[in-house]
């Protein structure tokens, strides 16, 4: 979609094709895009001089002789592709100009979501397209900026793509005046300070003027016959980044859903003043994952262990039912309580009742994770999660820690620890984790001393800890 500095360049480079041109006719071929009655539209244009183009948010906003004016939103796909007298119309033309001219001017819109409305200069402003759109970044003024975020309770990311408030954000742009003002896009817009509003609003029109001047000289080795449809590269420092180190840290991009929007920002740059900073710790069985969260721990870390969460979860009479329903089969051994050796035998054998189980257990886990998140008031947590990836639980994380080791290794722990290792490691078969080790931000190969080990997770964790200094 394009954003509001696109379709200022658009507005650029339409006005001098369409100024002063006279309107012979209007052929509509889909009466969709046009509110209102079309014959009315095609009427009142035809005979009409284009004078300029003005812009309001991303309304185009085409001013006529006759006091007439026509709103124009691109939505999604909409463009504008000038062609001569006899070449053939656009693939998506949904409304094509024919000047007196020769020239002809196609309205392209292959979703059709676009709109065009006939208008005049004494109410386009009271048009209900135009009252719903906020002030733009450059003329806001600072002190309703500030109130108006000051009473929301909402992430600042969703209260910066609010039109109605300001308008000139949109998903990209969002993300970047959130990293350039180091907020990160979750944080309440209540709790911003007037200084860090007015950073917004500082670089809301730092970044969008660099976009339109960047627009605008993309388009100087852009074929018109491709038409004006504002789709054009920028240089950006978080849209689009996620997995790719930060310019300013080195730390890697996390991409996060913020108001139902993909929302990209580093972990390091960007914190979240009133929620704890995350840390995942995972890798296969029998790593050492244990042993990394003992040390986070020690360091103040608050601990949130999933294995401890599933094993509440089996106290849980109600659960054990559905358990037992969903396994087909009696789970319990002799004194009533879920036998998790037992389990342990079904899953490894029978793929489908593992999916099953997973697909049960995750969302629970996952809850208790976010209760503990939202309510925790330290300002960190750790989180030894085995299946971190599998269970789609990065994105609650803002570091994973990833530990490997050998089978050697492996199975000395697990002889060490008392358990079945031949079960341990037939378990373990569905834990990815060489296929998401790039994901991680820290990885630890764990073969060596437990002195090694602990001054290795030290490092991290005073790497971690900075991020909030
Ligand atoms: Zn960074």
């Amino acid at each position: 979609m394009p954003e509001l500095p696109e379709v200022e360049t658009v507005r650029k480079l339409l006005e001098p094709v369409v100024k002063d041109e006279e309107i012979a006719d209007i052929v509509v071929y889909k009466k969709r895009i046009i509110q209102g009655s079309t014959d009315v539209f095609i009427n009142t244009l035809r005979g009409r001089h284009f004078r300029n183009i003005s812009r309001i948010g991303k309304y185009l906003i085409f001013h006529l002789d006759g006091n007439l004016v026509l709103l124009s939103h691109l939505r999604m796909e909409g463009k504008y592709i000038e062609i001569g007298p006899e070449d053939p119309i656009s693939r998506f033309c949904r409304v094509l100009f024919i000047f007196k001219s020769g020239k002809r001017l196609c309205y392209d819109d292959s979703r059709q979501f676009g709109i065009m409305k006939l208008t005049d200069e004494d109410h386009f402003l009271m048009e209900k397209e135009l009252t719903n759109v906020g002030p733009e970044p450059f003329v806001i003024d600072k002190d309703y900026f500030y109130q108006r975020l000051h009473r929301l309770k909402k992430s600042v990311k969703e209260a910066i793509l609010d039109q109605k408030i300001m308008t000139g954000l949109g998903n990209i742009y969002a993300d970047e005046v959130l990293f350039a003002t180091h907020i990160h896009p979750e944080t309440p817009a209540c709790t911003l300070s007037r200084s860090q509003t007015d950073d917004i609003v500082a670089s809301s029109i730092h970044i969008l003027h660099e976009a339109i001047a960047a627009g605008g000289s993309t388009i100087r080795s852009y074929h018109p016959s491709k038409g004006i449809d504002g789709h054009f590269q920028n240089t950006l420092q978080a849209y689009g980044r996620e997995g790719e180190k930060c310019y300013r840290c080195g730390h890697i991009m996390k991409k996060i859903r913020v108001g139902g929007r993909g929302t990209t920002y580093c972990p390091y740059c960007q914190i979240n003043p009133t929620k704890p900073i995350v840390v995942g710790i995972t890798g296969p069985v029998a790593s050492g994952k244990s042993l990394i969260a003992k040390i986070f721990s020690e360091a103040g870390f608050v601990v949130f262990n999933s294995d401890h969460a599933v094993r509440e979860l089996y106290d849980d009479a109600d659960f054990k039912n559905i358990i037992a329903e969903v396994l087909k089969t009696n789970i319990t051994d002799s004194e009533g309580q879920i036998d998790r050796r037992k389990i342990g035998i079904i899953i490894a054998e029978n793929s489908q009742k593992r999916k099953a189980i997973e697909q049960l257990i995750h969302p629970l886990v996952r809850k208790k994770l976010e209760e503990m998140i939202a309510h925790s008031s330290a300002p960190f947590l750790v989180a030894e999660v085995p299946l971190l990836f599998e269970s789609g639980f990065d994105d609650l994380m803002q570091y994973v820690v990833g530990v490997t080791t050998e089978t050697s290794k492996q199975i000395e722990f697990l002889t060490n620890r008392g358990s079945d290792v031949d079960l341990s490691l037939s378990l373990n078969a569905s834990n990815k984790f060489s296929r998401y080790e790039k994901k991680v931000d820290y990885l630890i190969i764990n073969l060596f001393s437990q002195e090694e080990l602990k001054a290795n997770v030290n490092k991290i964790i005073l790497d971690i800890k900075s991020s909030r200094q």
